[in-house]
């Protein structure tokens, strides 16, 4: 519920000052809370703490004649800040001049000659009508969270983003546009340099904040209930989420951790088409709401904005080390980290990310290069289909291949690429350079057989080089294959036998990693078939080789 605005009174004589606030406590306590003051000074000072958790001011009361500042001089500081509160002076006769005036210089909205017993006679019919004014047109301030930032930087989207896919509400002030929000994060901060600055509705503020500490103040699960599990699963994409609930629902005590929030790679998706039992589709977003819930209420523990750092073996335990060191232990683990797609690793692409170089087709982006020149990174199903869609936007599509196509794409897409027009594929060239400081301009290319290079004009970049996964907090604990995906069931198998140091006499279940009780699901693992269909399969399946390796421990 939206806090109740505020009538701020200012008085440095104490006895007034009470009377005051007990005749104003007595009319107004019901809709407004009544703060005081003892000086201008004091009163400034609060009203900065009350911008900051977007209070809002109704009417400033406020006595002309005090020592270092005078009602007037405050009253044209508070201003700045509250621009739409009313204004009254209490004066004496000597300071009615000083009143009048200050209707000019400061928009007095009126001002009451001491004493004003009987309030109800002098005082509250002429606050009752400033009131009912500013309740007419005041506009009430957003009073959940509130993210400073710009709208190109990375951080500030990072958080706005986290907020979002973990649905909480939030209001984003953009301080290249917003004065008012520029001067709110001066204030916090005393300069502009370190962003976001989240505020928070009781007052706190945030300043370039890790998710965990937005998290933390958010009120999301950020720690653990207990040091010990069943079962944890990292990573909360499509595969962690169905192991949570397939897990939970089947009565294994299980703890789910993911460095950001549930959702995954599929949580960023707008629209997953080919998911079973969505004819319109669903968005990633919403999906992602849908079976946190369902593992919540299944009885599954979700923690957000944990990262695990390491996974390691204690006995016929498992340990999993969370970034701020905390250690807990369970029976069985699954990996379910998922992939990130892999990036340019050339001179000058990360300043123009976003702004002309994209990664994957970049569906929103595409229109925005309608009639251009522009140019497809890979050679594989990824870039051949990301080059097709290009192609109904822009003018000429260009593939650059650092080998041939028919090494890694499909006949079908050779053949349609082939039918495009506008597509043509050069073979041999990769991109070594990106030109551009605020947006793309031009690439350089180089040919793999001769080394020569060359500079060319390019409206947009659209890179498929593939996919990394997250397996770094496993060290070299598991077997991994050599592009890092983690080997599994029969991947492990030397001439069909068990691998070197596996102890059982039984073999690795399906889904089972090179040490016992260590899984893994989704696109994390070798050789899947990168889809949300699958790794919720995969995650589903999984929990029934947890269930037999627990019957072991
Ligand atoms: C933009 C986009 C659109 C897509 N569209 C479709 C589509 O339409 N249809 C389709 O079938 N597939 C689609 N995919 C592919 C699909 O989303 C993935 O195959 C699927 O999400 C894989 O699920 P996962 O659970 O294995 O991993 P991910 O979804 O990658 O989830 C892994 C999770 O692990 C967390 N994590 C990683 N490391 C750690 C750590 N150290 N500690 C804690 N947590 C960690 C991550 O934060 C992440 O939440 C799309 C992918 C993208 C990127």
């Amino acid at each position: 519920m939206p806090a109740k605005p505020i009538i701020f009174t200012i008085d440095d004589e104490v006895q007034v000052r009470d009377a005051v606030e007990r005749d104003l406590a007595r009319h107004y306590r019901k809709d407004y809370r009544i703060m005081k003051a003892s000086s201008g000074a004091e009163a400034l000072d609060t009203l900065h703490r009350l911008r900051q958790r977007n209070d809002t001011i109704a009417l400033f009361l406020v006595d002309q004649r005090m020592p270092e500042m005078s009602g007037t001089e405050f009253l044209a500081e508070a201003l700045k800040e509250y621009p739409e509160a009313r204004k009254v002076l209490l004066t004496a006769y000597a300071d009615t001049e000083a009143a009048i005036s200050a209707i000019n210089t400061v928009g007095l909205d009126h001002y009451l000659i001491k004493p004003w017993t009987p309030a109800e006679e002098n005082l509250y019919p002429v606050l009752d009508d400033l009131i009912s004014d500013w309740e007419a047109t005041a506009t009430l301030p957003y009073d959940g969270i509130r993210v400073a930032g710009t709208l190109w930087s990375a951080s500030s989207h990072n958080i706005k983003d986290f907020l979002a896919r973990s649905q909480i509400p939030y209001q984003f002030l953009d301080i290249e546009r917003d004065a008012d929000a520029k001067s709110l994060v001066e204030q916090a901060n005393e300069s502009t340099h370190q962003l976001p600055v989240v505020f928070f509705p009781d007052g706190s503020v945030l300043i370039e904040p890790s998710l965990t500490e937005v998290a933390e103040k958010a009120g999301l699960q950020t720690q653990a209930d207990e040091p010990f599990y069943d079962l944890i699963v990292v990573g909360a994409g499509p595969a962690g989420l169905a192991a949570a609930v397939y897990g939970a629902s089947e009565g294994v005590h299980t703890l789910l951790i993911d460095k950001e929030t549930p959702g995954g790679q599929a949580g960023t998706s707008s629209r997953i088409e080919n998911y079973l039992g969505f004819p319109k589709g669903i968005s990633g977003a919403d999906l992602a709401r849908r079976a946190t819930a369902q593992a919540s209420r299944l009885g599954a523990e979700i923690l957000s904005a944990q990262e695990v750092v390491s996974v390691g073996e204690r006995d016929s335990y498992r340990v999993v080390t969370l970034a701020n060191g905390s250690e807990l232990v369970c029976h069985a683990v699954i990996i379910a980290t998922g992939v990130s797609v892999r990036e340019l690793d050339v001179p000058g692409a990360k300043a123009v990310t976003g702004a002309g170089v994209y990664y994957g087709a970049a569906i929103t982006e595409a229109a925005s290069y309608k009639d251009e020149h522009v140019f497809v990174v890979g050679g594989a199903n990824s870039a051949g289909q990301g080059a097709i869609f290009l192609s109904q936007y822009a003018d000429q599509v260009t593939m650059l291949v650092r080998s041939s196509l028919a090494k890694s794409m499909s006949q079908y897409l050779i053949e349609q690429i082939e039918g495009r027009d506008n597509i043509d594929v050069r073979l041999g060239k990769e991109i070594v350079g990106v030109h551009g400081r605020d947006r793309l301009e031009a690439i350089t290319i180089r040919d793999r057989d001769t080394g020569e290079t060359q500079q060319e004009s390019a409206a947009a970049t659209f890179v498929f080089i593939g996919a990394s996964p997250h397996t770094e907090m496993l060290g070299d604990l598991v077997a991994l294959s050599s592009a890092g995906f983690i080997l599994t069931g029969p991947d492990l198998l030397i001439n069909g036998e068990r691998p070197a140091g596996w102890k059982l006499k039984r073999y690795p279940f399906l889904m089972e990693t090179s040490v016992p009780g260590i899984f893994a699901a989704g696109d994390v693992r070798h050789d899947v078939i990168r889809r949300v269909a699958s790794a919720v399969g995969q995650g589903s399946g999984v929990v029934s080789f947890v269930h037999e390796y627990l019957k072991t421990v």
